[in-house]
Parts: C-alpha cells; sequence; structure tokens
C-alpha cells in the first residue's frame, strides 16, 4: 500500500461529503498560520525522533509494532468526521462497523450469541468483565492465576472485590489443583483464565478451568488480551498441530462467560482498541442506565448502553474494519501474519537450544520468547544471570553499528530454579531477556538477531568474570546511551 497516495485519498473523504451541506465562512480565530506551523511540526517531528524502532525487526522487545497502513488510512479518514460511538447518533457509520467488527471477533473465539463492543484498552475490558462478574455473583471474589496481568488485581480493588491469586506451574499456566482448592471454599464467583500472558505468552488451560469452575457454579472470563487472535489458529486441529500449539484452550473460549481480545496488539491496529465480549446478551441489564442526552435514533441495545466508557473512538472501529477487509479473520486472513510470529518463536527456541552463550527460559507457547545468557559454570547464579541479562539489553541498545532491542522480564526465583536446578537462588529472582515477535520480519531477521544476542551474551558474561580488563568494559556498558564517545571526541585536538 501507497500511503502517498492513499492519505491525502483518506483525507479527502470528509471533505468531499462535507460539500454537500454548502459553503460557510471559517472564523478567523481557527485561522493558522503556515509559517508559525512550519515552525512547531519540525519542533514536533524532531521531538518524536527520541523513540524506539518499534517497526524494524532489530527492535525485539515489547509486544508493539506500528498499525496496518489500512488502519492508519481507516483511522485518519474517519477521524475528520470525529464519530464518537458512545450512541448510535454519535456516529451511525462507525458504530454499524464496530458492530460487524465484535460480531467477527465473536466468531473468532466460536461464541454461540454475544454482545460487546471495543474499549479504549484491555485493562478497561477487563473491568467490565469483572464488573459483570460482581454483578452477577455479588459477594464472590475473583480468581486468576498469579501470572496474570497486574491489571486483575487492581481493578478487583477498584471493584471492591476480593482477589485471589492461583499458583502457577513451571510453564507458567494456571494450576488447576490450586485452584481447585480455592473453588472449594465458596469464595470464588468469577475465574479468570489467561490465554498468553503479558510476559511469557503462557497460556491457561482454559478447558480445565472451565470445567472446574461450572463445577463449582463460577463464571469464566478469559482474558486474551494478547494472545486472543492465536484462535484463528488454535481453534483448528490441523493448523494447531502445524505451529504445536494445543487446541483445547481455545475451543473452549467459545464456551466462557466473557473474553477480552486487544485488537491493538495482534489486530493491527493502533493504540486505543480493546474489545470486551459477553457469551449472554442478557448482561445489558447491568449496565442500564438513563441519560437524558443521548438514544433517541436506536431501538436496539446502543454501544453506549453496553459500556462502562462515555465517549469512544468511531475511528477505533472504523480503522480495525477497513484492516478486517483485507485481513479478515480467518486462518487465511490475519491467522497467516500471526503464524510468522509463531514459527520463529519455535526456530528461535531451537536456535538457543543449540547454542552454549543462550539458555532458554522456557519453551514459548505463543511468539514470546525468553532467554539468558548462560552463566559461567562457577557462577551459575541469579545475580549473575539478572546482571548479565541488564548488560545484553543495555549494550544492544547503545551499539551505534548494529543495535538490537529486547526487553526484560522478571522471574521469581523459586520459578527459575524449578526449570533451571543449576542456577543457585542467590536472590529473590533475576530478570531474564524476553523479545515479543510479534512483526512477520522477525523470521527473516532471525539469523541475525540470534546470532547478534548470543554474541552480546556471550560478552555480557565475560565481562563478569571479575579481572580489572572486564571490569572495565561491564562499566562502559553502563554508560549507554548517551555516554558513548562521539569519534569527534575521540580524535586527538
Ligand atoms: C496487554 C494486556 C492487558 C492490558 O491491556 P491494555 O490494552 O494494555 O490495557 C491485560 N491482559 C493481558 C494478558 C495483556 O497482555
Amino acid at each position: 500500500m501507497d500511503l502517498r497516495y492513499w492519505l491525502p485519498r483518506a483525507a479527502e473523504v470528509a471533505e468531499r461529503w462535507g460539500e454537500r451541506f454548502g459553503p460557510y465562512t471559517p472564523h478567523p480565530v481557527n485561522a493558522v498560520d503556515e509559517a508559525q506551523f512550519a515552525a512547531a511540526f519540525e519542533r514536533f517531528a524532531k521531538r518524536l525522533e527520541h523513540n524506539y524502532p518499534f517497526f524494524h525487526p532489530r527492535y525485539a522487545g515489547q509486544m508493539v509494532k506500528p498499525p496496518h497502513p489500512a488502519a492508519l488510512v481507516g483511522y485518519l479518514a474517519a477521524m475528520r468526521f470525529n464519530p464518537n460511538n458512545h450512541a448510535y447518533e454519535g456516529g451511525p457509520a462507525t458504530s454499524d462497523m464496530e458492530r460487524e467488527c465484535v460480531a467477527a471477533l465473536a466468531a473468532m473465539f466460536g461464541l454461540p450469541a454475544h454482545v460487546g463492543h471495543l474499549t479504549s484498552s484491555g485493562t478497561i475490558a477487563n473491568l467490565e468483565a469483572l464488573y459483570v462478574a460482581r454483578q452477577s455473583h455479588p459477594g464472590r471474589g475473583v480468581a486468576y492465576s498469579a501470572q496474570a496481568h497486574y491489571t486483575h488485581a487492581r481493578m478487583c480493588h477498584v471493584l471492591g472485590v476480593q482477589g485471589h491469586a492461583v499458583a502457577a506451574d513451571a510453564a507458567g499456566r494456571m494450576d488447576v489443583g490450586a485452584l481447585e482448592e480455592l473453588l472449594r471454599t465458596g469464595r470464588v464467583g468469577t475465574v479468570v483464565a489467561t490465554c498468553g500472558t503479558t510476559g511469557p505468552g503462557a497460556v491457561d488451560p482454559v478447558h480445565e478451568v472451565l470445567a472446574l469452575a461450572r463445577r463449582y457454579g463460577a463464571r469464566v472470563h478469559v482474558d486474551a488480551a494478547y494472545g486472543g487472535f492465536f484462535a484463528l489458529l488454535g481453534r483448528d486441529g490441523a493448523q494447531a498441530a502445524a505451529l504445536g500449539l494445543d487446541p483445547a484452550p481455545w475451543q473452549a473460549i467459545g464456551a466462557c462467560d466473557s473474553v477480552t481480545v486487544d485488537p491493538h496488539k495482534h489486530g493491527l491496529q493502533p493504540y486505543g482498541c480493546g474489545a470486551v465480549l459477553f457469551a449472554d446478551p442478557a448482561i445489558g441489564r447491568h449496565f442500564a442506565h438513563d441519560s437524558p442526552y443521548t438514544y433517541f435514533t436506536d431501538a436496539e441495545l446502543h454501544l453506549g448502553e453496553i459500556s462502562l466508557e462515555c465517549s469512544r473512538a468511531g475511528a477505533s472501529a472504523a480503522a480495525l474494519w477497513l484492516t478486517l477487509q483485507l485481513l479478515p479473520l480467518t486462518a487465511d486472513g490475519l491467522g497467516r501474519v500471526l503464524a510468522t510470529g509463531r514459527r520463529t518463536a519455535l526456530r528461535w527456541a531451537e536456535l538457543i537450544d543449540d547454542c552454549e552463550e543462550l539458555t532458554l527460559n522456557q519453551a514459548p507457547q505463543l511468539d514470546i520468547v525468553t532467554y539468558f545468557p548462560t552463566p559461567r559454570a562457577g557462577a551459575a547464579t541469579l545475580s549473575a544471570v539478572d546482571a548479565a541479562a541488564d548488560r545484553v539489553l543495555r549494550a544492544g541498545m547503545a551499539d551505534g553499528e548494529d543495535p538490537v532491542y529486547l526487553s526484560l522480564l522478571r522471574v521469581d526465583a523459586a520459578d527459575l530454579t524449578r526449570r533451571h536446578p543449576r542456577l543457585a537462588a542467590d536472590a529473590d529472582g533475576a530478570r531474564v531477556l524476553r523479545s515479543v515477535l510479534i512483526k512477520p520480519e522477525a523470521e527473516q531477521w532471525l539469523p541475525r538477531l540470534h546470532a547478534r544476542v548470543a554474541a552480546l551474551a556471550a560478552e555480557a558474561v565475560a565481562s563478569d568474570a571479575g579481572s580489572d580488563a572486564c571490569a572495565d568494559r561491564a562499566a562502559a556498558f553502563e554508560n549507554v546511551p548517551d555516554a558513548l564517545p562521539s569519534v569527534a571526541e575521540e580524535s586527538p585536538r
């Protein structure tokens, strides 16, 4: 897609449509001085350079990438109308698009019926699901894995609901034995299962959680903010097998009570696009309210009547809708994009297993790989792992010639040592390296990425050896990125 062609076209849509309402005089108070704006834009563009290259495969850190060009064009075109999907008359076109997108998301999960909407984020989507959980089972708490997103505990606090963290197994999945013990107390009304934890991308056994929850009369909410779009691949047995995914959790989502998914993660959308779906349309009663301003054009339940939020960008729905015209929610559509990350994660895990400099923290369950520099035999401690991971991160970013951008994940001592008994627990945890392979380009870049990270790991571990020379090298790693001497400073004066 050539954005130089499509961005001006997108900007024209509202203008062409607006002409039918006849000319009017713009107020001078809105006049913009071109020269003044040009100067401001210059400063602004410069400011934006203070960023990380999320678009480039050298960036293999957090779960972020630029939106799809279709999303950009859709957002810009719709934003010029500035529709508000709070109520139908706030933006009829984009409200219809939102309903179609939400129906497509529900079909992706196999929900037989649904009510739902887009939200500004996964956090708000989860808040809404937990709000419905509280209204459905007053006085009972919410259980989530100890590895679940931190906002579940926060939102339980906001809602005045007791939150219960359930232990995770060695793979970072909710321990169903521990869950059953908790359910037996009768204190839990809703269990949150996570499909793709934000750290290592672990997938809770939704099918087992669901069976247990039903036995104890509890609801199940699936937090698939990160991993949800993998349902495109995971629900189909053959697709799942080809990519080493267990289909059972993905197939169980359709029988759960609610699900959160973030189109602004794997759905190629700009930030500001989460979604919450409920299996039972009758939950709309928990949102009943009476607004004196709105609701006069649509007999159906308004999107604003089933949402905790009021104003929501219609442009978000427009961007998602236009993207889904190109990449529908099928294994052959958006699924092909997700499959690249999964393949790359599996391949990298193999490379790391065959590589002395790096150790795999745990087998990737989706497209997130966690690993650490292999410590020297005599110094295999958590603090050595932590220090070396930190050095790799910094040295990778500071290298002006061949930079690489990773992220860190903090892991508890118990979790790390049960996976790696050779590590001595001299601290209560350690940070390991983490790469979210969310961009298809990571697939072609993988040999370079692996070689670069392995070399940095070797240097980081060598610099930990304690000699003066190594300590100097370690110190050099600390002085990043600003303190790197420039060529001019090094040349004699
Ligand atoms: C990202 C994420 C969230 C939070 O979503 P935001 O859109 O960042 O608010 C919640 N749960 C999981 C599993 C996530 O990955």
